[in-house]
């Protein structure tokens, strides 16, 4: 039995929904659908969620929502009337605007993209449309009750052989619709996948599955076919985005396999990510390269620090003091370094630096800005002697200065430091280089 997920992009026009009614049909194990509210048809386009953020700030600054809510509505006319079906958008509408009158809930709002999309596409399909809110629950602080949604979802959707939910939200104990971050959708057929016990997350959207690079820097890159948990989440949050980072989560341990697909070219395999490979598959050394710019590097460095225990905890006490999530601590005898993103330091780059000083007086003390963080990932890492060698030789070869190297003892990952205006040759450099590992 398989959870499949429409993104915006698949579902953003009456002909593209009429489009993913036909993957559905090719498939009988395709019986719980998740769907995204439609998204942009072409570059210029915006997003009905953008939209409905917009009809919510246009509220509370005592703007008229009125033009804003009628391009919503035109999509949807244009869907239904396209799609040909018997559907009372007149009263959809009336519901929003008689709630735009109230003191409004942004996450209500905001949802009624999905719910909408969601509700027009089961007539479509002939399929019962099951609101998120029922099935979705959330904790008063915003965040996901995963147990109580696992059994409460699973209850609810048992009776049912097939189902259209709307992505995106949910609804806290008592009844309040709240929303995942955005893209949420991904974490919603994730959720629903496991609720259902599902064999397979089909997750369909725009692009063809994971890179093995960045398309913006890497002329077509090579596809990547198998992908781990583990992998997929170093890459995705060095900048590779092709799913929701928290939609691993709740089918993590059940190990409920994710395959991304490709709705404009649905004979393609598109990208498997699983817990864990299959035993007799060839692994490849690496699975991808990705990276991020916009790191600083704050350092000290003092005689006889080594000396002095709990020095290091003083100061990531410091950089926690002043919210700071740092990536990497590397350290020297008489150094170390905090490496964080650049934007943390903004408001406080003066403050952090007076209170190091005066609790520690150090010999050297400053930040250094300017970093790119450049990643080669892959489970296959630590089976493979000579890949990091290999990784160091490329950047020497192509005259990159390394500003730091972390590679843990977990070898999932190798992660190099280097300056900005370096970043795209470093991409590019490593990825001809390592061709022969992917
Ligand atoms: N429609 C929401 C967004 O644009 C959620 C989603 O599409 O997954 O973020």
């Amino acid at each position: 039995m398989k959870t499949v997920k429409f993104g915006g992009t698949s579902l953003a026009s009456a002909e593209m929904m009429k489009h993913c009614a036909d993957i559905l049909k090719m498939d009988d194990a395709r019986r719980f659908v998740v769907v995204s509210a439609p998204g942009k048809r072409s570059s210029d386009d915006i997003k009905v969620t953008d939209l409905l953020y917009r009809i919510y700030s246009e509220v509370l600054n005592d703007y008229d929502p009125e033009p804003t809510l009628l391009l919503i509505y035109e999509r949807f006319r244009e869907i239904v009337e396209g799609l040909e079906i018997d559907f009372d958008l007149e009263k959809e509408f009336d519901e929003i605007r008689s709630q735009l009158n109230h003191d409004i809930n942004v996450n209500w709002l905001a949802s009624r993209g999905e719910y909408l999309n969601a509700k027009i596409f089961a007539c479509y399909l002939g399929w019962p449309f099951i609101d998120a809110k029922d099935l979705i629950i959330f904790k008063q602080n915003h965040l996901l009750s995963h147990h109580l949604t696992y059994k409460t979802a699973g209850a609810i959707l048992s009776d049912f052989s097939h189902a259209v939910i709307p992505g995106f939200y949910g609804a806290d104990t008592h009844g309040v619709i709240t929303t995942f971050s955005r893209g949420g959708s991904d974490v919603t057929g994730a959720v629903i996948a496991r609720s259902v016990g599902a064999d397979l997350y089909e997750n369909w959207t725009d692009v063809s599955g994971v890179m093995t690079a960045d398309p913006r820097i890497i002329d077509h890159p090579k596809q990547v076919k198998w992908i781990s948990y583990r992998e997929l989440r170093e890459l995705s949050y060095m900048g590779a985005s092709v799913l929701h980072e928290d939609a691993i989560l709740p089918i993590r341990s059940t190990g409920i396999p994710i395959q991304i697909r490709n709705t404009m070219d649905p004979e393609a395999e598109g990208t498997m990510i699983v817990s864990k490979y299959p035993v007799d598959m060839h692994q490849h050394p690496v699975t991808g390269i990705a990276g991020k710019t916009g790191f600083s590097n704050l350092q000290i460095e003092m005689a006889l620090m080594n000396t002095q225990v709990g020095f290091g905890a003083r100061i990531l006490e410091i950089c926690a003091e002043y919210g700071i999530s740092y990536e990497h601590t590397p350290t020297s005898i008489d150094i170390i370094s905090v490496i964080a993103e650049t934007s943390y330091f903004e408001n406080c780059r003066r403050e952090i630096i007076m209170k190091i000083d005066q609790e520690f007086h150090p010999d050297k003390l400053f930040i250094e800005d300017g970093m790119a963080l450049v990643t080669v990932v892959g489970e296959g890492i630590s089976t493979n002697v000579g890949v990091a060698a290999k990784v160091l030789q490329i950047i020497s070869n192509a005259g990159i200065n390394v500003r730091m190297i972390d590679a843990g003892c977990s070898e999932l990952n190798i992660i190099i430091g280097i300056n900005e205006t370096d970043y795209e040759k470093t991409i590019r450099a490593l990825y001809d280089g390592l061709h022969e590992y992917f």
